[in-house]
C-alpha cells in the first residue's frame, strides 16, 4: 500500500515557513509499513489544489492532506477536495455544533466566518478537531482513501493519532496487511567522505534489498538510513540490526552514534565513564566547542572551562602562547594550534584540552592561508595531536565555525576510544 502526503499553504511554497507535517507523517506511516511515495507541497490557489489531489489520488491507494482547512478566504481545501470529488460543499450542523463548543468552552465569541468550517462536501465524513475549530474530512476518490487535516502541526498530530491512525490500521487490516512494518535505523559517521564510505558499503546499498540503505550527509555528518520491513516490529528490528552491525564492523570508529546522537554527544558518554575531564581554548569558533559539550545536561562532571582567545594577547597572556611564535608562523599555524591545547591544558588541570584557530572568512584568506583553513588541536598527557582542516572556500563563515567544532570534539572521541582515523 502507498501513499502521498500534500500539503497545502502559500507560506510554504514561498520558503517562509517549512513542512514539518509531511516528514511527521510519512515516519507515522512507515511505522504501519504504509510506503509514502511522494510529498507535494502546493500554494492556497483552487486549481492547483484541485490538480494535486486528483494526480495524487490516480497514483496512489491512500492520500493525507493537511493544511487549507481554516476559516479565512485563503483556505481552500474544502472546496478543492469537495471539486475533486465531483460534489459540492454541504452544510453539517454537527460539525457547527463542534465548532460552536469550541469557542463556549473557551468563553470567546464564535466569528461567522467559522461557519464556513461546517461546510462539508457531500459524501465525505467530518473528523472532529479536538484542539481547534477545523473539522478534518474523510473521502473516498476513486481508488484512493483521502484524509485531510488541519495545518497546525498540534491539531494535525492529534487527530491523526485520534482517528485517522486507527481508520488507516482498519484499512490494512481490509487489505490483509500493508506488507508488513517498516523499521529504521540511522547511524551516524563523521570523518569518511560520503563517496569512501558510499564504496565501503556498496554492497549493502544495492536496489531491492530489503533493508534498503541510503547515506544523506548534513554538515560533515554522514547519515546511513537502514529501513526494515517485515510482518513483526520485532523481526524488522532484527533486519536492520544485521546490516547495522555490518556497517559498524566495516566503518569501526567512523561511526559515533545512533539517531539523534551528535558527536558530542558520544564524547560526554566516553568522558564521563572514563572520569576525564576537558577545557577549550578558542579562536575562530569564539565558544562554539564549549557550547557543543555544555549542550548536555550533566556537563558539569566533564568540562571545567573554556577559554575564547580571539586575540594575539589573548592566546598568549591566557594560554602562554609566546609572541614570538605568533609572529613568525601567525595565529592560524600549526604551532599556534599546538600551543594553544598545550598551553589550556596547562592553565586548567584538565585530562584534556581541545583548540581551534583558522580562518572563518568570508574576509581574512590569503593564498597561504585561505578561507577555511583551520588548525584543530587536542593536548593530552602524553601527546599532543593537530589536525590542519581544509573545509573550503564555498562554505560559509557558519559552515566553517560549526565544522571545525565538530571536527575538533571529534579529534577528542577518537582520543577516547584510542583510534587514529
Ligand atoms: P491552515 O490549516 O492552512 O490554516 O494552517 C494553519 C497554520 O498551520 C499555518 O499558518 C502554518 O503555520 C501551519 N502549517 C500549515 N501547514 C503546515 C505544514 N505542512 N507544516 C508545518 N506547519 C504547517
Ligand atoms: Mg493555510
Amino acid at each position: 500500500m502507498n501513499a502521498q502526503i500534500l500539503s497545502i499553504g502559500t507560506e510554504l511554497v514561498l520558503g517562509q515557513s517549512l513542512d514539518t507535517n509531511s516528514p511527521w507523517l510519512s515516519q507515522q506511516l512507515a511505522a504501519i509499513g504504509i510506503d509514502c511515495t511522494r510529498h507535494v507541497t502546493v500554494g492556497d490557489e483552487l486549481d492547483d489544489i484541485i490538480a494535486a489531489i486528483r494526480l495524487a489520488c490516480d497514483e496512489s491507494d491512500l492520500v493525507l492532506i493537511t493544511g487549507g482547512l481554516g476559516p479565512t478566504a485563503d483556505d481552500l481545501t474544502r472546496e478543492a477536495l469537495a471539486a475533486a470529488m465531483g460534489v459540492e460543499l454541504v452544510f453539517r450542523p454537527e460539525c457547527l455544533e463542534q465548532i460552536a463548543a469550541f469557542f463556549r468552552e473557551r468563553k470567546r465569541e464564535m466569528h461567522e466566518r467559522n461557519r464556513v468550517q461546517a461546510m462539508i462536501p457531500d459524501g465525505a465524513t467530518p473528523i472532529e478537531n479536538t484542539r481547534g475549530t477545523a473539522p478534518g474530512m474523510r473521502a473516498k476518490i476513486g481508488r484512493a482513501e483521502v484524509f485531510v487535516m488541519p495545518g497546525v502541526p498540534a491539531e494535525m498530530k492529534v487527530m491523526f493519532e485520534g482517528d485517522v491512525l486507527p481508520a488507516l490500521r482498519s484499512i490494512v487490516d481490509a487489505r490483509g496487511g500493508a506488507g508488513g512494518v517498516i523499521v529504521q535505523r540511522t547511524l551516524r559517521t563523521l570523518g569518511m567522505p560520503e563517496s569512501e564510505l558510499g564504496e565501503k558499503i556498496v554492497d549493502l546499498m544495492a536496489r531491492g534489498r530489503n533493508p534498503t540503505v541510503g547515506t544523506a550527509a548534513v554538515d560533515l555528518v554522514i547519515s546511513i538510513r537502514i529501513n526494515a520491513r517485515a510482518s513483526t516490529p520485532e523481526e524488522a528490528a532484527a533486519i536492520a540490526e544485521r546490516d547495522a552491525t555490518e556497517i559498524r564492523k566495516r566503518l569501526g570508529a567512523y561511526v559515533f552514534g545512533e539517531d539523534n546522537d551528535q558527536v558530542e554527544t558520544a564524547v560526554a558518554r566516553l568522558l564521563i565513564e572514563k572520569k576525564k575531564t576537558v577545557a577549550t581554548a578558542e579562536s575562530c569558533t569564539g565558544g562554539l566547542v564549549a557550547k557543543r559539550l555544555t549542550d548536555i545536561s550533566g556537563s558539569s562532571a566533564y568540562f571545567l572551562r573554556g577559554y575564547v582567545t580571539y586575540s594575539n594577547e589573548a592566546k598568549s597572556e591566557l594560554l602562554g602562547v609566546p609572541m614570538a611564535m605568533i609572529d613568525s608562523h601567525g595565529a592560524v599555524s600549526e604551532p599556534v594550534a599546538r600551543a594553544m591545547a598545550e598551553g589550556c591544558r596547562r592553565a586548567s588541570g584538565t585530562d584534556y584540552a581541545l583548540a581551534v584557530t583558522g580562518v572563518a572568512g568570508p574576509t581574512g584568506g590569503t593564498a597561504q592561508k585561505p578561507v577555511g583553513m583551520v588548525f584543530v588541536a587536542l593536548a593530552a598527557a602524553d601527546r599532543t595531536i593537530v589536525k590542519e582542516l581544509r573545509l573550503g572556500e564555498s562554505l560559509l563563515r557558519g559552515e566553517i565555525r560549526d565544522r571545525s567544532a565538530k571536527a575538533v570534539i571529534n579529534l577528542l572521541r577518537l582520543e577516547l576510544l584510542k583510534q587514529n582515523l
